[in-house]
């Protein structure tokens, strides 16, 4: 894999995303607990977000990954390009939803926002940084390919582009 952070200061490997820049979308103020997301039904509880059974009496507040969503503001980007990877689209989209379905197990604010196809590529975009070299990574596991990784970590954002072409 290429890393071409246009960050300053690039890094390497699993560290590579060090969450030093705050994501905008997290509150700044401690939520009450137990907040429920009147979105997706997530709970906070213990200081993270959880698929726990909703609580009675829960506070209501949207999680950022529902707020992202509300926004259409995605935190990170995978643009998928090829002749190779056009012909396989199903197989890919069923691989990135299969991916998502494990990281939101365990990560409920990690969710794929939207999938779109335009002038021959696939852009699946998340509502969180992490997710993106997740599906990168599946993918150049499971069909080889050019795996780009940039993140920005002025504006809090990933972009992975994967191609492969035959
Ligand atoms: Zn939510």
């Amino acid at each position: 894999m290429k890393n071409q952070g246009i960050s300053n200061k690039p890094r390497r490997g699993d560290r590579l995303i060090r969450e030093q820049v705050h994501d905008p979308y997290k509150t700044r103020l401690k939520l009450p607990e137990p907040t429920v997301c009147p979105g997706c039904g997530a709970v906070y509880h213990a200081g993270r977000w959880t698929w726990a059974e909703r609580p009675t009496g829960a506070h209501e507040e949207l999680c950022q990954a529902c707020h992202r969503i509300r926004d259409k503001y995605p935190a990170g980007y995978i643009t998928i390009r090829g002749a190779f990877a056009l012909a396989h689209k199903d197989e890919i989209v069923h691989l990135a939803r299969h991916e998502e379905g494990r990281e939101k197990a365990e990560h409920p604010l990690h969710r794929i926002m939207g999938i779109a196809e335009s002038d021959g590529t696939i852009q699946i975009t998340t509502t969180d940084i992490h997710l993106p070299r997740r599906l990168g990574d599946a993918l150049e596991h499971a069909f080889k390919g050019e795996l780009e990784f940039f993140y920005e970590e002025e504006t809090y954002l990933v972009r992975i582009h994967w191609t492969r072409e035959e």
